[in-house]
């Protein structure tokens, strides 16, 4: 009996031979050195940090050398999966704007040649090259039951010997076809196995893009390549997916890299040329004083939600995520202002071995700088679409007073040092409510007043300035003058140094006076340019809300 007797009496129903699919999906027509890259996960609904992280980095490489980044569900486990667990990933992937060449689109559609990018959807091409492997005499049948590997493994256990199934222990790769045959049609369930060559005692070396060179010993387990539902492993559908697609980088986290040595060999064994690989290691955390991973489980900021709802522009997360990349980013990006993360060249040895320091102020920091590059305008787009989704009180604001909006958003904003008010969308709001009636007039106010406190005072000086000196078509000179003739006029410094050279000669100085105009006009004793407040909110506003103060 032949290989291929057996090939055929386990797989009865496979009719195609291997040359269909190695004839359908051609090399691709791609530049020399053109990077085909993937993000392959299960579908569980979505991205966390450590996976758009390396997303990031695959659409990079990939955009750079003229190249495809692809998206293939992985959901041959099927306890993996949830409800429109595709959707959730594309959505992700698609609010980081990082795009994708081919693949799937939402849980049904897709684009691309290479396809089908689902793998539930790529049976009878697993099973071929299954086939293929056992006429090759390279797989063989597996009738053990979970309890009979429980066994092995205990005995493997007891005897401080390695976990699995290999060599001695290997039981069913001894069966005859005769005994393979009986136990098929007596309807016993199986699964196939990979019929190792490798040998424990030899090494192979791979070269790690990040890691550089790595030794393990080769892989002589037998693995399982398809389940007893005629589904494949990961490994065998990795193996199968990457070489049919054409990829040739495999950038993926680093809890692969144990499986390496065994990816390395399903490509021998078949003959086919294996991708590069680039072990990204994980997003460490520091936490009293040690480090750890960024868990999904306990930190907030590993759900890529977090900075959507935070409203952290995209291109802002993007930057920071080049500074956890590659080392030199940050200097880079300094000497290069101008420039824009498409002309960095990102290079895998830069990378940190050991994993990054992911740190959420030094993102915000970068996202405060990044915003204040910004124009008015590009604010104003980018809070309001962050509001429509997480603060529609505030987008209506927005949309009803674009104009006015836009412009207290430029405020010291188109000078050399532009103001860093803003580190997020969401903390734009708290930042400038007392600037929209409809926010200001129904707020809790409190209104702590400084070094001037007798409330007479205020209310004369407040009077006074609307009364007197208050003009909206005042140019700042104009207005700054303004200031000082009213500090004057109550008694106070019209400058501080004035002031300092002669404290007892006066009440106190100008400073005290703008900051009870701040104040009472804002209830806060910082804010942006008090000239620019005032010109946008205009007089009418502002005798509003001082007479408010004053009837009080
Ligand atoms: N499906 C695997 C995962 O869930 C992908 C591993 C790979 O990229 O090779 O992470």
């Amino acid at each position: 009996m032949t290989n291929k007797d057996l090939a055929d009496l386990l797989l009865p129903n496979v009719g195609s031979d291997i040359t269909v699919y190695e004839n359908k999906y051609p090399e691709r027509n791609l530049k020399e050195g053109a990077i085909v890259t993937r993000f392959a996960p299960s579908p569980t609904g979505f991205v966390h940090m450590g996976s758009l992280f390396t997303s990031f980095i695959c659409r990079k490489v990939a955009t750079d050398s003229g190249g495809v980044f692809f998206l293939r569900i992985e959901d041959t486990d099927q306890k993996r999966q949830v409800e429109n667990g595709v959707k959730g990933i594309v959505d992700d992937l698609k609010n980081f704007q990082i795009e994708i060449d081919e693949g799937m689109l939402n849980d049904d559609e897709e684009k691309g040649n290479y396809g089908p990018y689902t793998q539930s959807k790529r049976k009878e091409i697993y099973q071929t090259y299954v086939k293929y492997l056992i006429e090759q005499g390279k797989a063989y049948p597996c009738f053990c039951s979970p309890e009979e590997i429980e066994d092995i493994r205990l005995i493997q256990e007891k005897k401080k010997q390695r976990i699995g199934y290999y060599g001695r222990f290997a039981k069913c790769r001894k069966l005859t076809f005769d005994e393979i045959k009986t136990k098929v049609e007596n309807g016993e369930s199986y699964i196939i196995r990979l019929k190792s060559m490798g040998d424990f005692e030899k090494k192979v070396k791979v070269n790690d893009l990040i890691k550089g060179e790595l030794e393990f010993p080769e892989n002589d387990i037998d693995v399982v390549i398809m389940k007893s539902d005629g589904l494949p492993t990961y490994h065998f559908a990795h193996l199968v997916d990457d070489h049919l697609m054409h990829t040739t980088h495999v950038i993926r986290g680093d809890e692969w890299l144990s499986s390496l040595p065994l990816h390395i060999q399903l490509f021998q064994t078949f003959g086919f040329k294996a991708p590069k690989y680039a072990h990204v290691p994980p997003i460490m955390k520091e936490e009293n004083g040690s480090r750890r991973k960024l868990s999904k489980r306990k930190d907030p900021e590993a759900a890529v939600s977090y900075y959507h709802e935070k409203g952290i522009p995209v291109e802002a997360v993007k930057l920071y995520l080049m500074t956890l990349a590659n080392s030199n980013f940050e200097q880079w990006y300094d000497c290069n202002k101008d420039k824009t993360l498409s002309d960095f060249a990102f290079d895998f040895k830069k990378m940190s071995s050991s994993g990054g320091l992911f740190d959420i102020n030094k993102m915000i920091n970068i996202s405060r700088n990044y915003i204040s590059r910004l124009t008015a305008k590009e604010v104003y787009d980018g809070t309001l679409t962050w509001a429509k989704i997480f603060d529609t009180e505030f987008a209506k604001i927005l949309e009803e007073n674009k104009e006015y909006a836009t412009k207290v958003f430029n405020i010291e904003r188109e000078q050399k040092k532009p103001r860093k008010d803003y580190g997020c969308y969401s903390e734009i709001k708290s930042q400038t409510w007392y600037m929209f009636d409809e926010l200001f007039n129904k707020a809790d106010k409190n209104y702590e007043f400084q070094t001037i406190n007798d409330k007479d005072e205020i209310n004369k000086i407040l009077a006074t300035y609307i009364s007197k000196y208050y003009s909206d078509s005042d140019t700042k000179d104009e207005w700054f003058n303004k200031m000082k003739d009213l500090a004057g006029e109550f008694g106070y410094a019209r400058e501080v140094k004035e002031f300092k050279e002669n404290p007892i000669a006066y009440k106190g100085h100008i400073g005290d006076i703008s900051l009870v105009l701040r104040i009472a006009l804002t209830t806060k004793s910082m804010t942006p340019d008090l000239y620019d407040v005032m010109k946008l909110l205009g007089k009418d506003k502002i005798s509003a809300r001082y007479l408010e103060i004053i009837n009080k």
